[in-house]
């Protein structure tokens, strides 16, 4: 059986283990970096982007976590964790994982609208998907391997490249757990194709 952890260093962090294990997966949430080791997949849930990085970096997880990407294991990155994921951030020179080829704009939807929740479309994933989004970045634009998933207004809130998913809203946070169901979907291909490589 395939195991999926959850980066457990901030943020909505039990909600995904409860989606995860409603896709019938072991879910695990992730602490020390030793962990990394026994998983197959893994979560960078939503939070703040920022304070995530500062605690990657205070417990050591930015080369393992690398690491765990060049292996061919597959990231999921929803909100705070996609904008981990992304090579480039609108307004910023830095970026952090950049294991992404696309361009985000943080609290992208404005302080009007902190919170809202919308019925979208995912491209092979689900239609009339119910996303809960929450001082949201978007995606501005993504490079030609990185494929767009879902547009809300025009804005790119969810994509895909190779092994990596990301998405701007909280796949977590209801009873629908078709967007985790597909990282899970991905996670199984990609166990089977590092068994066989
Ligand atoms: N606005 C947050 C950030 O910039 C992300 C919000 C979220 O993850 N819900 O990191």
């Amino acid at each position: 059986m395939i195991k999926i952890g959850v980066l457990g260093l901030q943020g909505a962090v039990r909600e995904h283990i409860r989606s995860i294990e409603a896709n019938g997966v072991e879910g695990i949430i992730v602490k020390r970096i030793e962990q990394l080791e026994e998983l197959d997949g893994l979560i960078i849930p939503g939070g703040e982007s920022t304070t995530m990085r500062r605690l990657i970096d205070k417990y050591d997880f930015f080369e393992p976590l690398k690491q765990f990407a060049e292996a061919g294991k597959p990231i999921f990155g929803t909100c705070a964790g996609l904008i981990l994921l992304a090579t480039r951030i609108q307004g910023q020179d830095s970026n952090h994982l950049a294991l992404m080829d696309m361009t985000v704009e943080r609290n992208a939807f404005g302080r009007q609208r902190e919170s809202f929740e919308v019925e979208l479309d995912i491209t092979g994933v689900a239609d009339g998907y119910e996303a809960v989004f929450i001082r949201a970045p978007y995606i501005v634009d993504v490079g030609e391997d990185t494929e767009v998933l879902a547009t809300y207004q025009s804005k790119i809130v969810a994509a895909q490249q190779g092994n990596f998913l990301a998405c701007a809203f909280h796949p977590e946070l209801t009873d629908d757990h078709r967007l985790t169901g597909h990282f899970v979907n991905m996670v199984e291909e990609s166990k089977k194709s590092l068994a066989s490589s």
